[in-house]
């Protein structure tokens, strides 16, 4: 059973009078700033000078280059994409990494592959928001908290328990609605490629595939996208899922929906379907994907290139775009 943390927990005096730089000022580095700033820390910003940094000025932050950031804060929160990270780290980070400071992640990755090994006189901490960067702003903004999920990697302080439940509470995870869920950085890794690499990504696929299956069959583009996805429904039914039950949300439905979906969904769940998610575990656990991707970048990332460019070029794309268009979307 995973261990859920109280906000009664929480010792907030531990950022007193403690600098926190946010390095990474995109999705969830400005909301995750934004929410510290509001629970009264003091909170500086580090990014490279473009847009996002001249976003942090507008909001009122001190944004800093992501050296001179790092040299002022005394707890770090690494927000930059997972890929981005191990570049920045060596260059602009570890520097300033001296005895007594903080790194924060916000997903386990780069600690778990060891494209990132912190020097052992730092607490390293994982606070994973299980929301994108929207909610981590707009939730809190009307008093809800979302999960996330954390953990301890290194505690050479001896207070990287207490850090970590000061900045959940901190980016307003322990709001109405929220949970701060015990779990490491080898377990977010997995749960979160999992997701990736079965049914997240098989979704997509069965829905391209259905699209092909209606259209072929008469049904016009408009309509059948309408009725896949387009209409936002699968959205609402998401967020069912989440309130009412996963299987409960099916009393949503018409009875006639719900037998239908009973007696024909698991046809779709082939014989290899629990073998592709054994593969999934095994090659996230020994890092054979984390290693694919790490070569497929250092290659210029072709084949990921090629990939992205015949989905948005599909004849799904293209139908969507013609119906985002009537819609005036
Ligand atoms: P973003 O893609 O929003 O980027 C974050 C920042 O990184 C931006 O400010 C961007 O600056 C900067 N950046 C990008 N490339 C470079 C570069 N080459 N050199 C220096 N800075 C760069 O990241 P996210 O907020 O999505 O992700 C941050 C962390 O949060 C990751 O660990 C991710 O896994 C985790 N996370 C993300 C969630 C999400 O929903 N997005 C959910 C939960 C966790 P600029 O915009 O100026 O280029």
């Amino acid at each position: 059973m995973a261990k859920f943390y109280a906000a009664n927990q929480v010792d907030r005096a531990i950022l007193s009078g403690k600098t926190i730089a946010i390095i990474g000022y995109g999705n969830q580095g400005r909301s995750q700033a934004i929410n510290l700033r509001r629970t009264g820390n003091r909170v500086i910003v580090g990014n490279v000078e473009d847009e996002s940094f001249r976003q942090a000025k507008s909001d009122s932050f001190e944004a800093l280059a992501m050296d001179a950031a790092a040299a002022r804060a005394d707890v770090i929160l690494l927000l930059l994409p997972d890929e981005v990270a191990p570049q920045v780290y060596p260059r602009h980070i570890a520097p300033h990494l001296n005895a007594g400071k903080t790194l924060i992640f916000a997903s386990g990755y780069n600690v778990t592959y060891k494209f990132i090994v912190p020097p052992a006189n730092v607490d390293v901490i994982l606070v994973a928001p299980r929301m994108i960067g929207q909610g981590v702003h707009d939730l809190p903004a009307r008093g809800e908290g979302f999960p996330v999920l954390v953990g301890v990697k290194q505690d050479a302080s001896g207070n990287a328990a207490a850090m970590m439940l000061a900045i959940a509470a901190g980016i307003g995870a322990f709001m109405r609605g929220g949970a701060v869920v015990e779990s490491s950085f080898e377990e977010e890794t997995l749960v979160d490629l999992f997701s990736e690499h079965t049914w997240a990504g098989a979704m997509l696929f069965m829905l391209e595939r259905a699209f092909k299956m209606l259209t072929e069959a008469g049904v016009s583009p408009e309509v059948a996208l309408l009725e896949l996805y387009a209409s936002g429904e699968l959205g609402e039914i998401g967020h069912a899922m989440a309130s009412r039950g996963f299987w409960k949300q099916l009393g949503l439905h018409s009875h006639t929906s719900q037998f239908g979906q009973l007696t024909h969904g698991a046809d779709f769940i082939g014989p290899d379907a629990e073998a592709l998610m054994l593969k999934a575990i095994k090659e996230i656990r020994d890092g054979t994907f984390a290693k694919r991707w790490a070569t497929e970048q250092a290659a210029g990332s072709s084949t990921f290139n090629r990939l992205l460019g015949e989905v948005l070029e599909s004849p799904l794309a293209k139908a969507e775009s013609e119906l985002f268009t009537k819609l005036g979307r």
